[in-house]
């Protein structure tokens, strides 16, 4: 009997599997065209300092819309990028919009934002990654100092250059580093000690439990004294409830982003908060973002 449900249990694996297989050879010919097909958008979700109380960043989250397969999450789709190495190519795009748009908001004025890029460890990982970024910021005219790389414990670990020689030299630049998703890492604090890191991410998973249970609430706190005694700046993720927020504000955090201040937004929506109609130039160079 028990031989049995093993068995169908196999089989149920088995198609399961098959169907992922399926669904991933579909999302990777989706990536293929992606950028040609203008498929791929991004959406910026802002940063808000609460010590200062005001709008100091953003971050570039990718996106990708299919007219078959609908809309995909960046969990789906940034594993099979990576696979199938075309994040090289999709970490690109996403790079130089996000420098151009930025660049277009210092020139109307707002010339002390960052945007913040995910990383993926297959872009570290290559020996002309630093050529890429600086011709970027070359291209696009925007100042090293308004960028802003965001990189996770794992992607580190993952990495097959040296890393830490890797940031270095990115830093020579002139961007800033920021290390995300921080404490879900398995060697969190080896990293803060040696790597060229600016901004600290703790994590969601620390911020969710902060009201309710008093450990999670140490963590978080512990978390944001470690990163100001290494002059680092703190934000924290995933903030949704004002409870939250006054616990953040009471332990020092620096910048949240979240929910409570702003869900992602699409370029353009951003632009029209920052800089009202009357305002705008006029020109039309409003970049292209996915529509309907
Ligand atoms: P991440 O870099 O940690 O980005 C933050 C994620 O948390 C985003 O999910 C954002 O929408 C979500 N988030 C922000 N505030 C809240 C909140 O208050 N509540 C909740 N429940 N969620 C919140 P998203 O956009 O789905 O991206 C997921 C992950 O995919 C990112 O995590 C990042 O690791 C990866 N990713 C996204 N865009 C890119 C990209 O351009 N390149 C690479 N390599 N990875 C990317
Ligand atoms: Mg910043
Ligand atoms: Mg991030
Ligand atoms: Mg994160």
């Amino acid at each position: 009997k028990s031989k049995d449900t093993g068995k169908n249990k196999f089989t149920l694996f088995d198609v399961t599997m098959e169907e992922e297989l399926n669904r991933n050879s579909l999302i990777t010919e989706v990536l293929r065209h992606a950028i040609a097909n203008k498929e791929i958008y991004v959406m910026y979700q802002p940063q808000y300092n609460i010590r200062k109380e005001e709008m100091t960043g953003f971050e570039a989250l990718m996106r990708i819309h299919n007219p078959k397969l609908g809309e995909l999450t960046p969990q789906e789709f940034i594993p099979v990028a990576e696979e199938s190495g075309m994040i090289t190519e999709l970490g690109e795009w996403i790079l130089r919009e996000a420098c151009l748009f930025n660049k277009r908001l210092i020139d109307c004025g707002h010339d002390s934002l960052s945007v913040s890029v995910n990383i993926s460890s297959v872009q570290l990982s290559k020996a002309n990654f630093k050529d890429i970024i600086q011709n970027i910021l070359e291209e696009t005219g925007l100042p090293a100092a308004n960028l802003e790389l965001e990189v996770t414990e794992s992607t580190l670990v993952s990495s097959l250059t040296n890393a830490s020689v890797q940031l270095s030299s990115l830093k020579e630049l002139g961007v800033l580093i920021s290390l995300d998703d921080f404490g879900t890492g398995y060697s969190s604090l080896n990293y803060l000690t040696n790597m060229p890191i600016d901004t600290l991410k703790m994590d969601k998973s620390f911020v969710n439990n902060i009201c309710s249970n008093a450990k999670d609430a140490r963590i978080a706190s512990g978390i944001i004294n470690l990163a100001h005694s290494m002059k680092l700046e703190v934000i924290a993720e995933g903030v949704e409830k004002v409870e939250q927020l006054e616990v953040l504000r009471r332990n020092k955090c620096d910048i949240i982003q979240g929910y409570i201040y702003s869900k992602p937004i699409l370029p353009h929506v951003l632009f029209e908060t920052l800089i009202p109609a009357s305002e705008d130039t006029g020109n039309d160079t409003t970049e292209k973002v996915y529509q309907n």
